[in-house]
């Protein structure tokens, strides 16, 4: 499978459609989903391009991946969701349920979170 460089993730890294923008720095963008889950819920993406979370651990050196998963512990920090607690969770492929190809952590916080698969 060869990475969509059309998707929509990839289109709001171009900046050729909007998002909601909670932090960037040179390794990921996080911003709010357009559909929220929980009261809180924010999408932390890579800068690369990458399909999913194998394709990211696989490809990414390990530079580029511990600043990812530091801007994702960052944004959670900066939200105010340390102190309460908080869900990361990425979803793969057909069974994971995964809607857009470029890898993503969703970021779920701001309330008492149900069951881990609903
Ligand atoms: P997944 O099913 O893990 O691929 O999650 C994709 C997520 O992207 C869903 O939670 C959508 O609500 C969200 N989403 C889709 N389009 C946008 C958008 N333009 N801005 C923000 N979030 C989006």
């Amino acid at each position: 499978m060869t990475y969509d460089q059309n998707n929509i993730f990839a289109k709001i890294l171009r900046e050729e459609i909007p998002c909601n923008k909670v932090y960037e720095d040179m390794y990921a963008l996080a911003f709010h989903d357009i559909s929220p889950q929980a009261k809180l819920h924010v999408l932390v993406i890579p800068k690369g391009e990458y399909i999913d979370f194998a394709d990211f651990i696989g490809k990414a050196d390990a530079e580029t991946v511990q600043g990812f998963f530091g801007a994702v512990a960052h944004v959670a920090d900066e939200l105010g969701a340390s102190s309460d607690g908080y869900r990361i969770l990425s979803n793969k492929g057909h069974n994971g349920g995964q809607e857009v190809p470029h890898f993503h952590i969703h970021l779920f916080a701001g309330e008492k979170l149900g069951r881990m698969i609903g």
